[in-house]
């Protein structure tokens, strides 16, 4: 039994403080955060860190605003909690209609719940709930893409393509699923294809992969807008969800676009669908929706899905005894309403430019730097270990880990992605700040990420040698 502790040592960072809370590694400890405030965080140490990432692309209006605060503690001394089997709450309420006053593209109603994986779990059970309703039973598989993340639980898993996180899980699965070409093409381009070349060919995959296991059978395609985490900020080339959109429409399949990650103002518009020709039957939201001041994530559905419940059953076969929480919605609604009145979105696509041609003038010349990429306050910068044949690094250099990690210790936060090709192969970091990110500390940001990328260059360098 390990030793109790009952001394009041202050906690250090990098050091363990007590031994009850399961950290997600059991060898390196997570750095101590006392405060966050703006776009910085305070290290236990005293360190203070330039959130380039917003956490993992969450802290959309920064740390610490004391409008949410005063928002949710209002709420709490209000209603903090109730069940929405009986009951519904104003806030809860008004933020569904905030966000889809005039039922934008068609999007009628929305479902909230805790997590971007209870999200997508909801539109996928929504989905096979629409085609259940009318008399379609046998619509059971979903066709996604390679190198996406929809979330952590059995069923999202199970859609999605981060293969590290699977390997355990082996024969656990939703089997139901297939796995079509992401429309990656630094990756997945051939060499001489044009964009609308490219776009065709994965298309004409889609279609394949849709006749193939039998169009009566599948009840929706899954994708993210703009990918996130798990191949860094690839946008989709022109046309192809509008030809995603046609062939979904053409067998009678459900198109959910996954904006967890990249919505909510991430890529420059509310949704980052809105850049494309496309709308979607089922929206996820998350990460921005509460912007880290509480946990919730939601989905926005299209008023003819909803129809078919309504014709149907006259209910969502679906729920949670955390969804919609009063607290939570009070939050959101702030962050919302914050991001309204102060023209946040606009300023994300400005700022957005502002950091692309930081990115692109401060990197591109560094010799590890494959590809940067992105849009609106959403980039990534993948690395090679031979920018001619884009060779990557060996996985066991783990380069994209080593440059976060230095740039971390640098004062920067970055997220970092491993596997961005394959799964396997491939470095990626990404940035995702706050949307209230000043000009001047996007300068900061990338200097140091360039400062990072020189010193493990040099270090991976002298390990070969
Ligand atoms: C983060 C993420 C999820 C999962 O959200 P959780 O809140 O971590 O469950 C799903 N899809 C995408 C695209 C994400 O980025």
């Amino acid at each position: 039994m390990a030793p109790h502790r009952d001394d009041d040592t202050p906690v250090q960072s990098g050091k363990p403080h007590a031994e009850h809370l399961l950290h997600r590694s059991l060898v390196m400890h997570p750095s101590m955060v006392t405060s966050a405030k703006g776009t910085h965080l305070t290290l236990s140490s005293g360190q203070r860190i330039l959130d380039a990432c917003a956490g993992a692309a969450v802290a959309v209006i920064g740390h610490g605003n004391d409008e949410v605060h005063d928002a949710l503690l209002a709420q709490a001394r209000k209603v903090s909690y109730v069940h929405t089997q009986s009951y519904t709450t104003p806030v809860a309420e008004e933020l569904a209609d905030f966000i889809l006053q005039g039922s934008p593209h068609g999007l009628e109603k929305a479902f909230f719940v805790g997590s971007g994986s209870e999200a997508v779990e909801s539109a996928l059970k929504l989905a096979r709930q629409y085609h259940y309703e009318r008399g379609q039973p046998e619509r059971l598989h979903v066709v996604s893409r390679k190198q996406s993340y929809h979330g952590n639980t059995m069923a999202t898993m199970s859609v999605s393509y981060n293969v590290a996180r699977k390997v355990p899980y082996q024969g656990f699965a939703y089997p139901h699923v297939s796995y079509v070409t992401p429309p990656y093409a630094y990756r997945y381009g051939l060499a001489g294809e044009t964009e609308a070349a490219f776009t065709a060919r994965l298309l004409r995959e889609l279609e394949d992969e849709f006749l193939r296991v039998g169009p009566d059978t599948v009840m929706a395609f899954i994708a993210e807008t703009v990918i996130g985490a798990t191949a860094g900020c690839v946008a989709p080339p022109r046309g192809y969800l509008a030809g995603v959109r046609a062939l979904c429409d053409q067998y009678g399949i459900l198109l959910i676009l996954d904006e967890i990650m990249c919505g909510t103002g991430r890529t420059g518009t509310f949704f980052a669908f809105e850049q494309e020709d496309v709308v979607p039957d089922i929206v996820t939201a998350a990460k921005g929706l509460g912007g880290g001041y509480a946990a919730i994530a939601g989905i926005y559905v299209r008023g003819r899905v909803i129809d078919a419940l309504r014709q149907g059953s006259k209910a969502y076969n679906h729920g949670h005894t955390y969804q919609a929480h009063p607290i939570s919605c009070a939050a959101s609604l702030a962050v919302q309403k914050i991001i309204r009145r102060d023209n946040l979105v606009s300023r994300c696509r400005t700022m957005g430019k502002v950091l692309e041609r930081l990115l692109r003038s401060r990197l591109s010349d560094l010799r590890t730097v494959g590809e940067i990429r992105g849009r609106g306050l959403f980039w990534a910068v993948e690395f090679v270990q031979d920018r001619e044949t884009r060779e990557t690094f060996d996985p066991s250099v783990g380069f994209g880990n080593r440059v976060q990690q230095e740039a971390f210790r640098r004062g920067v936060a970055v997220y970092p992605g491993a596997g961005t090709v394959d799964g396997v192969r491939g470095d990626h970091v990404l940035l995702a700040p706050p949307f209230t990110v000043t000009e001047e500390e996007l300068e900061t940001v990338c200097r140091v990420l360039r400062e990072a990328i020189e010193a493990q260059e040099a270090a991976v360098a002298g390990m070969a040698a």
